[in-house]
């Protein structure tokens, strides 16, 4: 991390405005007073995606997690960050934490588990993925933190999904070559097992879902999800639309 820590204030927190006092939540207030050793008077930089980047010092930092932040002045408006949904089948808590990481980093705007058939793990803990995602926020420079969406099963996911926005399931040896590029879109990835043959019949059988792959090899699914989201990245920025040979399931 930079020499100014930077630390997200959710919206609902506090308005980051010039002049204005910020509490400091309990865990920021160890993290920088126990991990830090920072002190009343140090710098820091406040941000949200609505109020956008701030300059600031430390209030008051006192021992059982207390304190505030005064504001200065503003140093990045605010903006609309966008970036893709990851829809993502929840894997062992150590891969899962880094999927959420790598994701947060790589401009995903949200972030839903997708329960399949192979899924091997129901159980996920939003609140700890949600505090995952602030970190990594805070240490990738981002300005706002992808919501971490409830779990929803495969089904009743592509149920309910709007027909206008495209799903690129990265399914191993499609024949699909190349990367999904559209604004707005979704990158799906399978669990460890891979997704069942009913599984893949119910993906062809709505249009507004593709197929997209990552190459000749076999990757793990937290791999899949870097490697696919590396391809969004890029194809937004330096291709354009949507690449030859990225045929419809
Ligand atoms: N067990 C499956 C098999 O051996 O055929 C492999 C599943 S893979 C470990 C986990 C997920 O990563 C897949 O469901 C898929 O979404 C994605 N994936 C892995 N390699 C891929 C590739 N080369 N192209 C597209 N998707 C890939």
């Amino acid at each position: 991390m930079q020499d100014r820590p930077r630390l997200h204030v959710h919206p609902d927190a506090a308005l980051l405005q010039a002049n204005a006092s910020v509490p400091m939540r309990e865990d920021q207030a160890h993290y920088l007073g126990a991990v830090l050793r920072r002190g009343a008077g140090d710098a820091v930089r406040l941000f949200n995606q609505r109020d956008g980047e701030w300059e600031a010092s430390i209030g008051q930092l006192h021992k059982r997690g207390r304190g505030d932040f005064l504001l200065s002045h503003q140093v990045r408006p605010s903006c609309d960050e966008g970036g893709p949904v990851l829809l993502f089948a929840p894997l062992k808590r150590d891969a899962t934490d880094l999927v959420v990481r790598m994701a947060t980093e790589l401009g995903v705007r949200a972030i839903r588990p997708v329960l399949t058939e192979r899924t091997n793990t129901g159980r996920v803990n939003l609140d700890r993925l949600r505090a995952i995602a602030t970190e990594a926020a805070e240490q990738c420079e981002r300005l706002s933190v992808p919501d971490l969406l409830e779990p929803v099963r495969l089904p009743d996911l592509l149920g309910g999904w709007p027909p206008d926005a495209p799903i690129w399931a990265a399914i191993e040896r499609s024949a699909a070559v190349g990367g999904p590029t559209a604004l707005g879109a979704a990158l799906l990835i399978g669990p460890e097992g891979g997704f069942t043959p009913h599984e893949l019949d119910l993906l062809r059988s709505r249009p507004f879902v593709a197929a997209v792959s990552l190459g000749g090899r076999i990757l793990r699914a937290d791999t899949a999800v870097a490697a696919g989201l590396a391809c969004l990245q890029a194809g937004r920025e330096r291709w354009g639309l949507v690449p030859e040979g990225a045929a419809s399931l």
